[in-house]
């Protein structure tokens, strides 16, 4: 509305209301005076004159002559409409300007904070806590520097008491001659994004758990069912349920291995072990599954035991892991061979697990490590699969200081092989 009568006010427009004034001052006059043809004529070119400047005030400037907004106020409509938190101060930390969204995550009124000076001492100041540990991210309890050097500097930091967790990315502006002129602050505030990842996978977990419970059961009583039944078709039966429900339990355990270890809290005990003697403990442990799939299963133990320092549970997963994709993704009456060698140049020992199964295509070696990943052969060969035992592998060999990697041709076989350092000073002190 406001828009309309300012339009009014525009010059053309005045001069088109003055044609109809002109008009209707005309139609007084020819009424009395002049023949009514003329009348007509002046009305219809007056009209015609009249109407077209309200349509080129209307429509046509709008388009042909676009207002010209200035760049500052654009940027300060995009600060002030930014999803992220914004907040510029000077170098001698006086906030100059802070965003709605700043406003938000720090719970801080713009007229609160603005033109105030902010020390390091207003951490100890509830309402200015936050703020606080932004512009000096030294004082947050947890934080993370995200960038390596230069600028913008990039940090992740969590707060206490409120919590919350932020990403931000610090930048200068500088007068031509590189003096700072002030600072901006960008903040991404994580707090909710976390915490729905936090319940989803408390959800994730607890469903895991409650159905560890009945395939456990069903598992054993496949088991018994097994054992009890006389007919051999019967037997069969049971023997594919019970491999059925301890696959069902297995990806279920990695699920959950593999949770604990996105959270850092899968728990390593290293200590002192005969790396050899548990090979052979692993690999008998999987001759039954590999009996069952017609795989010759073979171990040539070097000559000499090593104790070196691992978790012995961890490493055990390992080679199970790789041990049992080297049997299932075999072919019939295939082999697996495993050994074990203690590499020259570097302090390593180095397992090899080697079978002549359906192989990994070229463009598929550089993902199986990666989470839910499964080849294309695989899934059809073996379509119980989880894509997660590689991934959980890859994380425990590199947490023991060492490497794992493939060497494959499609059709023939594969090679996994992977290090583990002889000297326990080559364990990563804590990674996660
Ligand atoms: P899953 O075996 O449940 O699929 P893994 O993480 O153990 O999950 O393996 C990921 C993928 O790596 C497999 O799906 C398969 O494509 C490939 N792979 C692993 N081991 C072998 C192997 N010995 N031979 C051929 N492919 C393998």
């Amino acid at each position: 509305m406001n828009n309309i009568k300012s339009k009014f006010k525009e010059p053309k427009i005045a001069v088109s209301f003055g044609f109809l004034a002109v008009l209707f001052l005309l139609l007084i006059i020819s009424s009395k005076y002049l023949p009514f043809l003329l009348f007509i004529a002046i009305l219809t070119i007056s009209g015609g004159l009249t109407f077209f400047l309200i349509y080129l005030e209307f429509f046509a400037s709008t388009v042909s002559h676009p207002k010209v907004i200035s760049l500052d106020k654009i940027t300060e409509l995009i600060i002030e409409d930014m999803r992220e938190g914004v907040v510029l101060y000077t170098p001698d930390f006086k906030i100059i300007k802070i965003n709605p969204t700043a406003e938000k995550i720090f719970g801080l009124k713009k007229d609160e904070v603005v033109g105030k000076k902010i020390s390091p001492e207003l951490v100890k100041n509830k309402k200015f806590k936050p703020i606080t540990q932004v512009i000096f991210p030294s004082l947050a309890p947890v934080v993370d520097q995200i960038s390596s050097e230069g600028w913008p500097q990039q940090v992740e930091i969590k707060t206490e008491e409120p919590n919350l967790h932020l990403i931000t990315s610090l930048n200068r502006v500088t007068d031509p001659q590189g003096k700072t002129l002030f600072f901006i602050k960008i903040i991404q505030d994580k707090t909710r994004e976390e915490k729905i990842l936090e319940s989803k996978t408390e959800f994730i977990t607890t469903s895991a758990h409650q159905l560890r419970t009945p395939l456990n059961a069903m598992s054993w009583a496949f088991e018994s069912l097994y054992n009890s039944l006389e007919k051999k078709e019967l037997k069969e039966i049971a023997a594919q349920g019970m491999d059925l429900s301890e696959r069902a339990l297995k990806i279920i355990n990695d699920l959950l291995d593999v949770i604990q270890i996105e959270e850092g809290q899968y728990g390593y005990y290293f200590k002192e072990t005969g790396i050899v003697d548990l090979i052979e403990k692993v690999v008998e442990e999987a001759r039954p599954v590999a009996k069952e799939y017609g795989i010759t299963l073979k171990f040539e133990p070097s000559a000499s035991e090593y104790n070196i320092t691992i978790d012995p549970n961890r490493i055990g997963i390992v080679l199970s892991t790789l041990i049992d994709n080297a049997i299932r993704y075999n072919t019939e009456n295939g082999s697996v061979n495993i050994s074990i060698e203690k590499l020259e140049k570097e302090p390593y020992l180095q397992i090899n697990v080697s079978d002549t199964g359906i192989g990994i295509p070229p463009e598929e070696i550089g993902r199986i490590f990666e989470k839910f990943y499964r080849g294309s052969a695989a899934s059809q060969a073996e379509p119980n699969g989880s894509g997660l035992g590689l991934y959980i592998v890859k994380n425990i060999v590199e947490r023991h200081g060492g490497k794992v990697w493939v060497e494959s041709t499609p059709g023939r076989g594969s090679t996994f092989h992977f290090t583990l350092p002889l000297n326990p000073s080559l364990i990563p002190k804590s990674k996660q």
